[in-house]
């Protein structure tokens, strides 16, 4: 395909995910093309989208080098599906998190478009093999994970099905670094893909210290907010480890692997999350911050502020960095 065909993409499902992939792409400067089977939702989903575009741009943070204006210029929306799927090189699917529902589009969408037009998923939490169990032609299929709310957090995994041709990963993961989100490929799929499988032992580790009575609910969440997260908003957990022994790696691994080893065998048994313990923890979450809509939704506006500045500064950040290495060539 030339690059002159790779100017459009579909996006298809216009919720809360396929929103924020539209204005990610138009971003980057693609032609968007909205499509949602209930009917005006994509209209409305336009609607939303130029309101955030413009709050936005008067906040500094717009992503691109585009204007608002010319980022909603690229967006359009459409009720019926092959008109969506018409002239698009890329067709990201955002619909419920339903595998039936899954399997139904794409069987539909490879009805409606050519052999090189590339197939990728949102899920969160279904194989691609499984997704994408109805297709006929799963090389130019993958699942591209995106994390909510993808606008401010930029990372995506790009995990492929068995039969995914390696240019269909190349070609996604340059589309991805195009539109300025940070692609991580997955060597093969696997239940959780990459990130949702470290948020799972580390929700389970904390719900064990809470549930055994070791440490408060407030207090493990500053263990995360106030400790390790200040680190891995910039370096992951490898390159932690490389940097706290005097010699690297091989040096923290000498010194500190077998308590860590010693540490994982005391770990007991994966939580049910169900049961009285639940209820206690639970209660004790809301104690804090009430499970009503009015405080969840201003934490909600508090968590995506937060957010919004922490993408300023890293990419402020990033800028920086930039700048010193030219500086040194
Ligand atoms: P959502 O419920 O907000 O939106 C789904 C949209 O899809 C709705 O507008 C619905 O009308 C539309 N839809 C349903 N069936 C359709 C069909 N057959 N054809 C066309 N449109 C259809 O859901 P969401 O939160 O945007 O999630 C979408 C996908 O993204 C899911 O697979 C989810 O797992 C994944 N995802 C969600 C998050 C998140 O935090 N919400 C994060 C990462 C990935």
């Amino acid at each position: 395909m030339s690059q002159s065909d790779m100017k459009s993409i579909a996006v298809i499902g216009s919720g809360l995910i396929g929103r924020s992939w539209a204005m990610v792409f138009a971003s980057g400067g693609y032609s968007v093309k909205i499509y949602d089977n209930q009917p005006g939702q994509a209209v409305n989903a336009i609607a939303e989208i130029r309101k955030q575009l413009q709050e936005l741009e008067e906040a500094h943070m717009l992503r691109g080098e585009l204007s608002a204006a010319q980022q909603l210029a690229l967006l359009s929306s459409y009720d019926d599906l092959a008109q969506a799927l018409e002239g698009a090189f890329f067709v990201q699917e955002c619909v419920f998190e339903e595998l039936k529902v899954k399997q139904s589009i794409f069987q539909d969408i490879e009805r409606l478009v050519g052999k090189e037009v590339i197939l990728s998923s949102s899920t969160s939490c279904l194989v691609p093999s499984s997704v994408f169990s109805t297709v006929h032609n799963k090389s130019r299929c993958l699942v591209s994970h995106p994390v909510n709310p993808p606008y401010y957090v930029k990372l995506v995994e790009l995990v492929p099905h068995p039969e995914t041709a390696a240019t269909v990963m190349d070609t996604t993961h340059a589309v991805m670094t195009k539109v300025g989100q940070v692609p991580v490929c997955l060597r093969r799929e696997i239940d959780g893909f990459a990130l949702n499988r470290v948020q799972a032992a580390i929700i389970a580790e904390s719900w064990r210290l809470v549930q055994d009575g070791v440490i408060s609910v407030k207090d493990i969440d500053l263990v995360m907010s106030e400790g390790l997260g200040m680190r891995y908003a910039f370096i992951g957990p490898m390159e932690t480890m490389h940097l706290n022994a005097p010699e690297g790696l091989e040096d923290y691994m000498k010194r500190y692997g077998d308590g860590i080893a010693r540490v994982l065998t005391s770990f007991g048994p994966v939580p049910d999350f169900k049961g009285e313990g639940a209820k206690r923890i639970n209660h004790e979450m809301c104690e804090l911050i009430p499970s009503d809509q009015e405080h969840l939704l201003a934490r909600k506006e508090r968590r995506d502020q937060l957010l919004m500045g922490l993408a300023k500064l890293k990419k402020d950040h990033s800028n920086t960095s930039r700048n010193q290495t030219l500086e040194h060539q």
